[in-house]
């Protein structure tokens, strides 16, 4: 007992691995709950990354909203708004016209993530959604 207990105690490596090997945000330590929740996925999706294998091989795995460069530009009913408060990155200093081309690309780019993977993606909703995506535009 008291042998496996030591051994358990302390090995940083192993953890390290394991933390990357079960997809936790390395932000908020938090677990990606899937690839809809993922800023890998999303790059992707965006077309910012080219593929999965090699991306995650460069990247560590966040979550979407430990990504507020990214998610600041979601905007979407069933995505609580983001605020990205570092000036160089905040779209706020933006202006309009592109902060409204980012707001189409990722918002867009997020709901075909959520269509996609999203297991939650409520369904009975969606012309109500669909109706409220469409204003943006
Ligand atoms: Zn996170």
């Amino acid at each position: 007992m008291k042998e496996s207990k030591e051994s358990k105690k302390f090995n940083p490596q192993v953890e390290d691995y394991m933390i990357m090997d079960k997809d936790n945000c390395y932000a908020c330590k938090k677990p990606i709950q899937g690839k809809w929740d993922s800023t890998i996925q999303l790059g992707i999706e965006m077309k910012e990354l080219k593929g999965e294998g090699k991306s995650r091989f460069f990247f560590r795995d966040k979550c979407i909203r430990c990504s507020p460069s990214r998610s600041q530009h979601i905007v979407h009913p069933k995505f609580p708004p983001v605020k990205d408060d570092r000036e160089q990155y905040n779209k706020e200093f933006w202006d309009k016209y592109e902060r409204s081309k980012y707001q189409k690309l990722y918002t867009k780019a997020w709901v075909r993530l959520q269509e996609k993977h999203n297991p939650n993606w409520i369904t009975e909703e969606q012309g109500e959604v669909v109706a409220k995506f469409n204003d943006i535009r």
